[in-house]
């Protein structure tokens, strides 16, 4: 968001206005740096820009050290309940810290952390979630879960600044999407200047976790909250980074693949239209530019329903057209027809 201060997580900015940055967390031990290295390049190569590992013990450390000597993606530090975690994570390179003071335990803990953050110049978020709210607040009367997380965010920050420790992001994440909305909101109502990270936590299986994540996340972003987003699914990480690029790409707020238009197919479909938008789709993860590509099932509609697509092709008996702005331009065989397609975006992409 434009109003929110910038922090600078290694070489990627998040808040003030900087394009909203999308991330992941590995799924691969900390102390097994090659398997968490082979899996950043695959979230770098579908886009993913910042990373985070957990730091479950100090035995990962060092992994976690020879990880950020060696990622191309800046990567984050998750750490929970033992302070001396979040110092030997500074100490090895860390870009970013993610922790909860909630759980972290004294104040002087929190402060050590905080000092040593300042010291190494990196940003915390600070992740608040329902579990370990603090005991008065869990105890507050007619407060909703939402506004408690709120306050609890609000008190860590201002804990924070009152350190001289404005390099903060925020998150409250709940699985439950209308209060995520709801917690969200009141977040960038209270904390206006502070980034806040955005994701619905524990969103379940593919399906379930990218409709959730994409009603909840699409409405935040729609209004203007949310300044680095994680879309958490149980599944392949990459899927994640894939899903966030849509949500992202279906507001028009970034796009990074050419935007994909295909027909549901019906009664006129003579061609295996699945299986041909599925390879087209997969085959333009590796162009970057702004282009739409139709694949539609018959040549009598398919074209002027997509005269949107810059090109597109449509299925006939045994055959394809090959269509730019809903003019035909050619006509190929079935088994011709992608290539046919790629010749033409070839010429729009250099
Ligand atoms: Fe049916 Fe043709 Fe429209 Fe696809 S483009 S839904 S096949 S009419």
């Amino acid at each position: 968001m434009e109003t929110t201060r910038r922090v600078q997580v290694g070489s990627v900015a998040v808040g003030g206005g900087a394009p909203v940055a999308v991330q992941s967390m590995l799924s691969c031990p900390t102390d097994d740096p090659e398997a968490c290295l082979a899996q950043i390049e695959a979230l770098h190569a579908v886009g993913c820009e910042i990373v985070r590992l957990a730091i479950p013990r100090a035995d990962v450390l060092d992994g976690f050290g020879e990880v950020c000597a060696r990622s191309p993606l800046p990567v984050v530090a998750d750490i929970h309940f033992d302070y001396r975690l979040a110092l030997g994570a500074i100490e090895r390179g860390a870009a970013k810290l993610r922790i909860n003071p909630g759980n972290i335990g004294s104040e002087k803990k929190v402060d050590a952390v905080i000092e040593a953050a300042g010291a190494a110049g990196i940003p915390i978020r600070i992740g608040v979630n329902a579990g370990s709210l603090e005991l008065h607040l869990r105890e507050k009367e007619g407060w909703t879960l939402s506004e408690k997380l709120v306050e609890s965010a609000r008190l860590a920050v201002a804990h924070f600044e009152q350190r001289g420790f404005r390099d903060i992001v925020v998150s409250a994440k709940a699985h439950d999407v209308v209060q995520t909305v709801e917690t969200y909101r009141l977040l960038s109502a209270e904390l206006p200047e502070v980034p806040l990270h955005i994701g619905i936590t524990e969103a379940g299986t593919i399906r379930q976790g990218t409709v959730k994540s994409a009603v909840g996340l699409g409405i935040l972003l729609s209004e203007g909250i949310g300044d680095t987003m994680r879309v958490s699914l149980t599944g392949d990480v990459t899927e994640e980074v894939r899903v966030a690029w849509e949500i992202l790409a279906s507001l028009g707020l970034r796009r990074r693949s050419p935007e994909l238009i295909s027909c549901p197919t019906c009664g006129r479909t003579q061609i295996d239209l699945v299986g041909l938008a599925n390879e087209v789709q997969s085959r333009l993860e590796t162009i970057q530019s702004p282009l739409k590509v139709a694949v539609m099932g018959c040549v009598v509609n398919g074209p002027g329903e997509a005269r949107d697509a810059d090109v597109g092709v449509a299925g006939g008996d045994g055959e394809g057209a090959v269509f730019a702005h809903g003019k035909v331009l050619r006509r190929v065989p079935e088994d011709e027809i992608v290539d046919a397609l790629f010749e033409e975006i070839g010429r729009l992409v250099p």
